[in-house]
């Protein structure tokens, strides 16, 4: 079976500016994930986190131990 990769969250690194490169991915929670990027241009190495802060459309099979909040743009 193989994985649809899409896109993969990116980033540059803070002291050179160049983009740098994914080398591990740790799932910490159900929300939260931190990310190891290095740098090949300027030899830097440091961890991002990706978190799911907001849900914009409920899921249709919800968690009980996943707790996000809701935020309804169609609100008027
Ligand atoms: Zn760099």
């Amino acid at each position: 079976m193989s994985a649809k990769t899409g896109p993969r969250p990116s980033t540059h690194c803070p002291h050179c500016g160049c983009r740098v490169r994914n080398v591990k991915t740790d799932q910490i929670t159900a929300t939260y994930r931190e990310i190891t990027y290095v740098c090949d241009n300027c030899d830097a190495q440091f961890i991002a986190a990706l978190e799911v802060v907001r849900m914009l459309r409920p899921s249709s099979m919800p968690n009980p131990n996943v707790r996000i909040k809701f935020v309804n743009y169609g609100h008027a």
